[in-house]
């Protein structure tokens, strides 16, 4: 989570890419933390004020359901004292998955803006394609691939770290073993 208030120039409104340049901050402090670098940000077209910004949080909060998504429409309703979200904006990083579409759509999100396609784990341009269904009853008008490159580079590295770490310990595993086997 980024402080708010610092991160609102008030003129002139903020342009997508000002937006998700915010969202990919958020995602880079999730990375910082462990977490899967996704970042969000939701924005009151109306007034200019962005309202909420969250990172992926799962592995720290033991939440399968702490999804960067998840966690900026929790802020933004409590912040607004409201569950419904109708008409802000949704920046984030990823295109996001099933579960995070279905929160948007309950939460009558107007826009959803997206960096990087996930076409392993994503529901909006891939998979369920979760507006698209005839059981999807609020559908946001939805723009993917903004500074999509941004985004995907920052998931590309945490994932490359993630496994030259893996495979640093394999390898000492495998050093204690033949020690072991040794004696
Ligand atoms: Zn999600």
């Amino acid at each position: 989570m980024t402080g708010i208030d610092s991160m609102n120039p008030q003129n002139p409104p903020l342009s997508d890419e000002a937006l998700m340049a915010m969202a990919l901050e958020a995602a880079r402090e999730a990375a910082a933390m462990g977490e899967v670098p996704v970042g969000a940000v939701i924005l009151d077209p109306a007034t200019g004020q962005v309202i909420a910004c969250a990172g992926n949080g799962t592995i720290g909060a033991h939440d399968p359901t702490a999804h960067a998504e998840i966690l900026a429409l929790r802020a933004a309703g409590a912040a607004l004292g409201n569950y419904r979200l109708t008409d802000l904006t949704l920046v984030v990083t990823l295109e996001p998955c099933a579960m995070c579409a279905g929160a948007i759509s309950h939460a009558r999100i107007g826009r959803l803006i997206y960096g990087a396609d996930d076409p392993k784990g994503g529901a909006v341009a891939h998979g369920p394609r979760y507006f698209d269904q005839p059981t999807c009853h609020w559908r946001p008008e939805v723009l993917g691939g903004v500074m999509a490159e941004e985004s995907a580079a920052i998931l590309r590295e945490f994932f490359k770290q993630r496994r030259d770490v893996r495979a640093g310990s394999l390898a000492d595993s495998g050093m204690i073993r033949e020690v072991r086997g040794a004696g």
